[in-house]
């Protein structure tokens, strides 16, 4: 055998997915990512991402889990946890005592949130106080754009929902920095000081009420914001209300290559996975996918993957097939469909690039992430390892692998280890990302499309 010969047959050869897909596959591509783009323009939260989900759903026949409701195969099912996260189930030809094929993305993102007691008038402006959600580089946040989103549950039983910033003719929010003139001192500090999380104050108005008083500013805006929504400040106390980048979808470099959204964590592999199981009839094992919150704060509290509200689900449909959970989860497999860093040769130093997920290669793998000595991570062991590249590799999905930075440069985790505690086999994977938990985050379309793909390829295995 020559050298060349035995390269071939020996060694690795990772391919850019441009050279390995179609006509065909790349008009697919490019209608899959259309789609994509309008879906992250109506959805910046959890709240309205499961939103979208639910009616997306009710249009394809899935039906609201009930009690004592019979499981048959083909059948749709879904849970809506208190309108924060959602679980859908294609229930399989085979009984649930074999198993379900799960892809578990968050679609919660880093953003800044109010505080409960949010508006205030300084200097004749008028603030809102946030607490920011998530692991955010605060600088990054004045002079960009925001728009406001939530609920304001009012006392009366109601409740209102807030969207600001979004439409062509409204206002958008903002926070200021320090004019560069005047920043001698700021320029000295470590970037995590630059911005304190005190000064992601965020700015909502100045033009007094005309008369006499005192916090003319503030009142103008709660006057506004009772005439628009019905609320006084002491609502304030019971609103769930989240500052997000006012910035559309678009599409990103000269060739269109890249889409720039704010929140691609992880609502790009949470779309993927959504698409993949509306597109499903009679899968043999039962399918289910879940959207979760709480993921960017540790995955904690009620609709957070932690809660026991997987359990409730499953444990009902197992339930109505009288299957014994444990047996369930035993045999089941979940994907933790979550970003990874996609390497930038910008900050090449950060990453071992010899396992680093690159643009454009694929939805990729993470055999653990976790940081220090793999610390909290969720290592998936070599069986699982082997279970997912022939999955992906006899559907021809573009796949490869990834570890997320430098021997310890740093970490992150996933929903990953919770689901394997809970005795379900479990892999990370999913889409690289640029600028990740940025106001505005980077990927390649032939990721989020591979992303789909890889995730169907769950669901049938
Ligand atoms: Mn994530
Ligand atoms: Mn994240």
């Amino acid at each position: 055998m020559t050298n060349e010969e035995l390269r071939e047959s020996l060694l690795m050869a990772p391919k850019n997915g441009y050279t390995r897909i179609n006509a065909q596959q790349r008009a697919e591509m490019e209608s899959y990512c259309k789609a994509y783009m309008a879906f992250m323009d109506a959805c910046k939260t959890e709240r309205e991402a499961t939103a979208w989900a639910v009616a997306e759903a009710e249009k394809l026949g899935f039906k609201a889990l009930q009690e004592g409701m019979s499981v048959k195969p083909g059948d749709k099912i879904y849970l809506n946890n208190r309108g924060k996260s959602i679980m859908l189930a294609v229930i399989g030809t085979e009984s649930l005592a074999s198993g379900i094929n799960i892809c578990a993305a968050h679609v919660d993102s880093p953003r800044m949130d109010l505080k409960p007691n949010p508006l205030y008038e300084d200097s004749e402006i008028a603030y809102f106080k946030t607490h920011y959600y998530g692991g955010i580089k605060k600088y990054q946040w004045p002079t960009v754009e925001l728009a406001l989103h939530g609920v304001v549950c009012k006392k009366d039983g109601t409740t209102v929902t807030v969207n600001i910033g979004e439409d062509a003719g409204d206002p958008v929010l903002m926070v200021s920095d320090l004019l560069i003139h005047l920043s001698a001192d700021q320029m000295q500090k470590t970037a995590a000081k630059v911005i304190e999380g005190e000064q992601l104050n965020v700015i909502l108005g100045t033009e007094p009420l005309e008369g006499e008083g005192s916090d003319l500013v503030k009142l103008h805006i709660m006057k506004l914001l009772n005439e628009k929504y019905g609320m006084v400040e002491e609502d304030f106390l019971s609103a769930e209300l989240n500052v997000v980048p006012a910035a559309k979808c678009r599409e990103v470099g000269l060739d269109r290559s890249l889409i720039s959204a704010y929140g691609h964590d992880d609502r790009v592999c949470a779309y993927a996975e959504l698409v993949a199981l509306f597109g499903l009839e009679n899968p043999r094992k039962t399918a289910m996918c879940i959207l979760a919150d709480k993921e960017e704060i540790g995955s904690v509290g009620v609709s957070g993957m932690q809660s026991e509200a997987f359990e409730y689900f499953v444990e009902t449909l197992c339930d109505a097939q009288n299957v014994k959970l444990k047996d369930c989860l035993a045999a089941s497999f979940c994907l933790s469909a979550d970003v990874s860093n996609a390497f930038d040769p910008n900050f090449a130093e950060t990453c071992d690039r010899r396992n680093n997920s690159r643009l454009n290669y694929g939805i990729s793998i993470c055999k653990y992430t976790g940081s220090r000595g793999k610390g909290g991570a969720s290592d998936a062991s070599a069986e699982v390892m082997r279970h997912i590249r022939k999955t992906f590799d006899d559907a021809g999905v573009i796949w490869q692998i990834a570890t997320l930075g430098k021997v310890d440069q740093g970490g992150g985790g996933t929903v990953a280890a919770y689901m394997a505690n809970r005795n379900i086999d479990t892999v990370d994977a999913g889409v690289p990302v640029l600028s990740m938990h940025a106001p505005l985050e980077l990927v390649s379309k032939l990721d989020c499309y591979e992303t789909m793909l890889a995730c169907k390829a769950i669901y049938l295995a």
